[in-house]
């Protein structure tokens, strides 16, 4: 039994999602990319119509907060001028396609994505569910830890096609046909892996179901978590880094003012052609800042489930993290912030209260119970801790 809600699906422009802080609006620009003018008008439509927070969200998407009824109809009326909004809420709720930022422009991996958008759009599409989703990764893959049902990678000239958590791929020859066999695998998944409405690839895989034509095993299940990029130079630009993912109007248009923005799943934005940090208030610049080690989500006041504002906790506990130690603060149970185990995860139960795993995510036993503030910061200072994290020494997941 939970003590939360979920809800089963992600906000989109046409269908925001309530919040403790009014509506939020999810703006899934095409293969994450924003070109300048793009950028900046959606920093003004955040400034004049929500409260001035966008968040970089882990699809690859941008979020403004604190929307109305009123406010959001004209958010969206602005969105479609820019090419930015779809048919229907149907389609965009499916357009859920993840593509690696570092994919050159009009690249194959930036076609296939495309293509599947497309075809996930077209009125004959699998009728997946709200979270379903695909990644497009390229070559080195870096999408490894970034959730998805369907992941494409490159090998040699042609794709991998591998469903999430399984131990078997499709292999495509080219990207036209990697396109057909993405969509083909969530056609599969969508006759028998939807219960309720609701249904997740791996989770489908557990009731081991006949495997799809050209289902070919592989000796061990597809990597699922490789190290995060950093703030810094990236092949295709320059990487910039934001406490929690959250970056404000300024921020927006100074990012803007430098190039056109890749929207990235590691809550960072970057900026094509780049070769250097642009000079912005606020940015996380060093790879080794323990706010980028952080995972925090919304939390209260923002959020009507939240327990605690565990962003301002996050900031208080940050410097207390030993070498490469991953945390995890999350305002109730239900885990928003982060999917996947980080050193430390934390869970408010009350405004002051807090339970603790180790080594875990939020859904793993508590090994304390009941901490307060000042418990945990002692706790992360505490020279056992130190020497866990050093003992660990590995990067988050
Ligand atoms: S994890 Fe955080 S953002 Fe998600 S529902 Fe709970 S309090 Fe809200």
């Amino acid at each position: 039994m939970t003590d939360y809600q979920i809800q089963g699906w992600c906000p989109g422009a046409l269908r925001p999602m309530a919040s403790g802080d009014g509506l939020v609006l999810r703006v899934r620009a095409p293969n994450g990319r924003l070109e300048p003018d793009q950028a900046r008008r959606i920093a003004e439509l955040a400034r004049r119509h929500g409260n001035g927070l966008i968040d970089l969200t882990s699809r690859a998407n941008l979020q403004l907060r604190g929307l109305d009824r009123q406010s959001h109809t004209a958010a969206i009326t602005a969105l479609a001028e820019m090419g930015l909004l779809d048919r229907d809420a149907d389609a965009e709720s499916r357009r859920n396609v993840v593509l690696s930022p570092f994919a050159p422009v009009d690249g194959p991996a930036w076609r296939l994505a495309e293509a599947i958008a497309r075809a996930m759009t077209a009125p004959d599409a699998p009728q997946t569910p709200g979270k379903f989703g695909f990644a497009v990764d390229t070559d080195p893959w870096v999408l490894g830890g970034v959730p998805c049902d369907i992941r494409l990678r490159p090998v040699g000239a042609g794709w991998q096609i591998a469903p999430d958590s399984g131990d078997w791929v499709i292999a495509a020859p080219d990207t036209a046909r990697a396109a057909a066999g993405a969509v083909e695998m969530a056609r599969w998944f969508a006759r028998g892996g939807i219960r309720d409405g609701r249904g997740r690839m791996r989770d489908y895989l557990r009731r081991k179901p006949e495997l799809p034509a050209g289902a070919t095993p592989v000796p061990q299940p597809v990597p699922h978590a490789a190290p995060d990029p950093c703030p810094g130079a990236a092949p295709n630009g320059w990487m910039l880094g934001f406490a929690f993912g959250q970056i404000t109007p300024d921020q927006l248009i100074a990012c803007a003012d430098a190039g056109p923005l890749r929207l990235t799943p590691w809550r960072m934005l970057l900026i094509e052609g780049a070769v250097a940090p642009p000079a912005i208030a606020g940015q996380v610049l060093a790879p080794d800042d323990p706010l980028l080690r952080v995972h925090a989500c919304t939390g209260a006041p923002g959020c009507p489930q939240a327990r605690a504002d565990v962003r301002a906790l996050a900031r208080e506990l940050a410097p207390h993290l030993g070498a490469g130690q991953s945390l995890h603060l999350s305002g109730c149970a239900k885990g928003c912030a982060h999917f996947g185990r980080a050193d430390l995860t934390v869970i408010a139960t009350a405004p002051d209260r807090f339970d603790l795993i180790r080594d875990g995510w939020v859904h793993d036993a508590a090994t304390g119970h009941g901490l307060d503030k000042n418990g945990l910061a002692r706790l992360l200072a505490s020279p056992q801790n130190t020497a866990s994290a050093t003992r660990q020494g590995r990067p988050h997941a």
